[in-house]
């Protein structure tokens, strides 16, 4: 089937021709395309599950869940959504040890973007919890562990499906007694304060991120809401059996009018959303839901940045450059090009992967409506400044990085590109963001 194909920011779309092989033998069948790569739930923003003229592979078939060990020990098939995992596993007191802001996502796209949740500076990021995989190239079937090919073990996290197809993979959940966060919430009148306080709290939080106000100006400029936690232990007496997240329960139907979000009506969002939040909270009980995947509940939400789509822009900087965060913010609340409340987190130890977007420090991710004349020049400037403080932004989210960019932030692409080349050397696997960005070169 012939189909228009983008990311969830729903720009730079491209046709290709969609399959959804459901067996190794058939994902192997379809390798032999000229121009191929694997699509999951499309959660990645920009171009990287489509690939204009060729073969885009949809995971979904990958669809099995096994037992869950004693142990936490699953292993499931790639195209699993980390909602179908949790709806199977909370029930029985296991949680995925990593989940992105969304659990419509699949296994393998979170393989292939090595996804880090608000837990990194804790936990790592999904490859980290890995045992085993099986991927599907197209030189043959590899069952890979950290003990096992290493090398293409490692270098198939974060390398957005250019280093095959994920077909099954053995995952560690994190045992759980409830299905209740305990929450403290802080609310902050500037970026240092909640800087210092997340940096002060690394050590004591298993979850923590803050939502910073970019339409914020002046002395309010990175005013920030925190919000903390870690999982509830059952109350005594409770009934054991913990509930699977809902279903979004609200949908919007139709693609928003343009200039729906402006700088009026999301500085008026940002205001109402600050206000909502109490000054000082501590350990209210919040469900896994609300807490993981506050967006979840409506479905859609995408359409409300209207036809021209949105840029979701997540660049990660070490420590020692704390200061990109504060100058991004400033930069992007003086240009007034609007932006959603960003989210800021804090990073621990990357990964051996050579394409993996986490390293110790922070990151921030900002939300921006394709629009303002000034967006393309504004996020170049972030490029620049990124890559001054020896940083990187996430593929996962990218749309419109330029291919010398990508080799000052991820210095290790050469290597990727030649290990990649061992296992496709007639360069079968690409995608429009390889080929943008040059990927596959090295
Ligand atoms: C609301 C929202 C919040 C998010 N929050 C976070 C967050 O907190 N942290 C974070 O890290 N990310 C976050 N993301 C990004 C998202 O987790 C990643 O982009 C993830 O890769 C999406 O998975 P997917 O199944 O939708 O894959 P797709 O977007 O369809 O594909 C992503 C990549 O995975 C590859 N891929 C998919 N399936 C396979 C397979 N079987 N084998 C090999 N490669 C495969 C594709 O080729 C592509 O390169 C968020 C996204 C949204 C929309």
């Amino acid at each position: 089937m012939r189909t228009r194909l983008t990311g969830w920011g729903r720009t730079a779309g491209s046709f290709a021709q969609l399959d959804a092989p459901a067996t190794e033998e058939a994902i192997a069948a379809a390798l032999r395309a000229p121009a191929v790569i694997a699509r999951g739930l499309g959660r990645s923003y920009g171009d990287a599950a489509q690939v204009g003229g060729g073969l885009v592979l949809d995971n979904a078939g990958l669809n099995a869940i096994g037992p869950i060990g004693p142990d936490g020990l699953v292993t499931l098939g790639a195209g699993v959504s980390i909602e179908d995992l949790l709806t199977v596993a909370i029930p029985q007191g296991w949680f995925v040890p990593v989940t992105p802001g969304t659990r419509q996502v699949s296994i393998g796209g979170a393989v292939a973007a090595d996804v880090h949740g608000k837990n990194h500076h804790v936990d790592g990021s999904f490859a980290r919890h890995v045992r085993a995989m099986r991927l599907v190239t197209p030189t043959g079937v590899h069952a890979l562990s950290p003990e096992v090919e290493p090398a293409l073990f490692w270098a198939t996290f974060g390398a957005m499906g250019l280093t095959g197809v994920v077909s099954e993979v053995t995952l560690q959940l994190l045992a759980i007694a409830s299905d209740q966060v305990l929450v403290d919430t802080d609310r902050y009148d500037d970026l240092d304060e909640v800087m210092a306080a997340m940096v002060e709290g690394d050590d004591r939080y298993r979850y923590s991120v803050a939502w910073v106000d970019c339409m914020a100006r002046g002395r309010r400029m990175g005013r920030s809401i925190l919000t903390r936690g870690d999982h509830a232990s059952a109350p005594a007496g409770d009934d054991p059996t913990n509930h699977a997240p809902r279903a979004a329960r609200l949908a919007v139907p139709i693609t928003a009018p343009p200039g729906l979000l402006n700088p009026a009506t999301i500085t008026a969002f940002n205001e109402l959303w600050f206000r909502a939040a109490p000054r000082h909270r501590v350990g209210e009980a919040q469900s896994i839901g609300s807490f993981f995947h506050p967006l979840d509940g409506l479905r859609d939400w995408n359409r409300l940045y209207g036809p021209r789509g949105f840029v979701q822009y997540q660049f990660a900087v070490p420590d020692d450059a704390a200061e990109t965060v504060t100058t991004a913010i400033a930069r992007l609340s003086a240009s007034r090009v609007p932006s959603f409340l960003a989210v800021l987190k804090r990073f621990g130890p990357g990964d051996p992967a050579p394409l993996s977007f986490p390293q110790p420090g922070w990151t921030l991710a900002l939300d921006l409506p394709v629009g303002p004349a000034r967006l393309a020049a504004l996020l170049d400037e972030l490029d620049e400044l990124v890559i001054a403080a020896r940083g990187r932004v996430y593929l996962a989210k990218d749309s419109r990085l330029s291919p010398q960019h990508v080799r000052a932030m991820y210095p290790r692409l050469g290597e990727f590109a030649a290990l990649a080349d061992t296992i496709d050397p007639e360069r079968h696997l690409t995608s429009d963001l390889a080929r943008r960005l040059r990927l596959r070169e090295g």
